[in-house]
């Protein structure tokens, strides 16, 4: 059925004008052969592809639609700000109004800067970790993703040795593995990030305990280095306040992007007052980091996740997907690794190192009518109502059936 298809035909066309047809992670090179690569419109949880197909969608955009696509307050505020100006020479009063919503809602805020995408802002928190401490070192998980530039890429194509030179590792959760590189980075430590929990591709997730929560701020407050939080996956998804805020663990730098905005390119940094004069030295900046509509967007978007019960519905979601997806497991004789926040499902199938059952379960899944991924968390919005998931749950059925025949 894809033989002619608007889809391939785009991608042919694509192929001789983009390297390699696509590049980044919504390459669906990546993903099986009957995944669109082109979608033609999207509302609420749903995306349609360029052949007109419908799919209930898990993934969210990777992160960003948070409402659901055409959210009403959220367009209704940026239609007000696209008709008064955009880019223009300097921001609109809605920088300062997002910046003070900000600093109410993120905890440990004193202050807020916007940038455009999670790149930018993590980036920037170490950019501003280290101008604030005057050192080098910094501390990351491994596995952990943080953005596409030199410093954070999966990829070393392209990458020098000095760009990682003044990185050194350890292991999520690890406590012991924390201490041994706060150890190594000595006098030169500028900051250890982490992210909100461990969502690394390709494996089970997991929530940080509060043991190494604790331990990361005791270490980082007592080196008067900055612990920062990369919240860009889970930011506004899990609390309001910074998603360590339920450890009770507040970091001094936080990077969001993603959610905030309900799809318009936004992304943030938080920071207290501690790194508020080297917030102020650093040089950081982009010609559309001022754009005001997405800054309406995401003041609309942050009050509706405040006045609504949005958050609670991505939960009631989660939890209809989860035990849905483990009864149809069971049914078809498999069994399932579902992990992290239920609000951002990881579904992974027990035996499955080279993710066979995984690909043939989206695919099969797909065909039904549900856009899931083999491989990467999934993304629940406060569009998805129960018989969204329903839906999605009668394609995840025909996806084990699928699953247990390569089994
Ligand atoms: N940090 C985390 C935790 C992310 O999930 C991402 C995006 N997947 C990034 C940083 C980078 O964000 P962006 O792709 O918007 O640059």
């Amino acid at each position: 059925s894809l033989i002619n298809s608007k889809d391939k035909l785009l991608r042919e066309r694509a192929a001789s004008v983009i390297p390699g047809g696509m590049w980044g992670h919504m390459a669906t090179r990546y993903l099986g052969p009957a995944y669109p690569q082109f979608f033609e419109r999207a509302d609420g949880c749903r995306v349609w592809d360029v052949d007109g197909r419908e799919y209930i969608d898990l993934m969210c955009s990777w992160g960003p639609n948070i409402l659901g696509h055409h959210h009403q307050a959220v367009e209704a505020a940026a239609e007000r700000q696209r008709r008064l100006g955009d880019a223009m020479n300097g921001p609109g009063e809605v920088l300062v109004e997002l910046a003070e919503l900000l600093v109410k809602t993120v905890a440990h805020a004193d202050w807020a800067m916007l940038q455009k995408n999670g790149t930018d802002a993590t980036t920037a928190c170490v950019t501003i970790a280290r101008a604030g401490t005057g050192r080098r070192k910094v501390l990351v998980a491994r596995g952990s993703y943080h953005g596409a530039v030199p410093w954070c890429t999966p990829s070393l194509a392209g990458v020098t040795a000095e760009d990682r030179a003044h990185l050194i590792h350890f292991d999520y959760n690890d406590i012991a593995s924390l201490e041994a590189a706060v150890e190594q980075a000595g006098d030169d430590l500028a900051a250890v990030v982490v992210t909100a929990f461990r969502h690394d591709i390709a494996r089970d997730q997991e929530l940080p305990t509060a043991g190494f929560a604790r331990r990361a701020r005791e270490l980082t407050t007592a080196a008067d280095a900055a612990l920062i939080v990369d919240d860009v996956r889970a930011g506004f998804r899990i609390d309001l306040a910074g998603s360590w805020e339920p450890l009770g663990v507040r970091p001094d730098l936080s990077a969001f992007s993603k959610a905030i905005a309900n799809g318009y390119p936004l992304a943030a940094i938080t920071g207290t007052d501690r790194f508020r004069e080297a917030a102020t030295k650093v040089y950081v900046t982009g010609s559309f980091w001022y754009g005001a509509v997405a800054m309406a967007a995401a003041i609309a978007t942050i009050n509706t996740l405040r006045d609504t019960d949005a958050i609670a519905r991505m939960t009631q979601a989660g939890d209809r997907l989860r035990s849905g997806l483990d009864a149809a497991a069971k049914k078809h004789g498999l069994s399932l690794r579902q992990t992290g926040p239920v609000s951002m499902p990881m579904v992974l199938f027990d035996d499955d190192a080279e993710f066979k059952l995984a690909n043939a379960f989206c695919s099969a899944a797909l065909r039904e009518g549900a856009y899931f991924h083999p491989r990467h968390n999934m993304f629940l919005s406060a569009a998805h109502t129960a018989k969204d998931i329903d839906l999605a749950l009668q394609a995840a059925d025909a996806g084990m059936a699928a699953a247990a025949q390569v089994a």
